[in-house]
């Protein structure tokens, strides 16, 4: 079955057959000798150290109860954010940290879930207007203020090129074309995760610019007008890029 929007083309097998967890990091298990104890006690929080929202008031609420109003921005500790699970995602037992695949990493004691850390994928995209490069001001922190590259995070069930055009669209309104891969670019800056983003150059195919979803401007800059505050290295690196490749 493919799915995608004609541009990218997202692979998926017709069928997975199902397989039990416990089977499946049994072998991990197995060579670093992890022994499978009972969990300790599970520690609770009342209101959440990352959210604030309190435990009763969870975002999503039955029907008639108060709902956690999803526009208000959240105050969110970046620090906090970035730390790793402390319980199993799968099951909620307390992880520990073994040594697997040459790495210290979290693994479940209960159900054999291993934490393996990546970065997440990010599409980016180059829009231009007379040599001059499209920009979006973050309405929402991290970095709030500063300016982008209309971008964002690549959703699960999303292709890298749907993704850009998505991403243009819900800050810019434009609909874009993408034209060709620009290049790719790691980022470690961005306090939610490490980031793995590609590049598109992209052109206009319609819709009036205007700012949208986390975006507070969006504007056309000359090289010689760049702001200076922009929010991230790996964005400062493919305008640099950009600029030079079009030399
Ligand atoms: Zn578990």
């Amino acid at each position: 079955m493919l799915y995608g929007n004609g541009q990218g083309v997202h692979y998926q097998r017709e069928q997975f057959s199902l397989i039990d967890l416990r089977d499946f990091f049994g072998d991990v298990m197995k060579k670093n000798k992890i022994e499978i104890k009972k969990p300790k006690k599970r520690h609770t929080w009342e209101i959440s150290p990352v959210t604030k929202i309190k435990e009763s008031e969870k975002a999503y609420t039955r029907k008639g109860k108060k709902r956690y109003d999803s526009k208000k921005e959240l105050e969110c500790d970046f620090e906090l954010l970035k730390k790793d699970y402390r319980y199993c995602p799968k099951c909620s037992a307390e992880l520990v940290e073994k040594k697997i695949e040459h790495k210290k990493r979290k693994v479940c004691p209960v159900c054999g879930f291993v934490l393996y850390k990546n970065p997440a994928p990010a599409t980016a995209i180059i829009l231009t207007q007379d040599n001059k490069i499209l920009l979006v001001k973050r309405k929402y922190n991290p970095f709030k203020g500063d300016w982008s590259l209309p971008a964002g995070f690549i959703e699960y069930d999303e292709s890298p090129e749907s993704c850009a055009i998505r991403e243009a669209k819900e800050e810019t309104n434009l609909n874009v074309k993408l034209t060709r891969l620009f290049d790719v670019y790691s980022g470690s800056d961005d306090p939610r995760t490490n980031a793995i983003l590609i590049v598109y150059l992209a052109k206009v195919l319609g819709g009036d610019l205007k700012p949208g979803d986390d975006a507070a401007e969006a504007k056309y800059f000359p090289e010689n007008k760049i702001p200076q505050n922009i929010a991230f290295a790996a964005h400062q690196q493919v305008i640099e890029d950009f600029y030079k490749s079009i030399l």
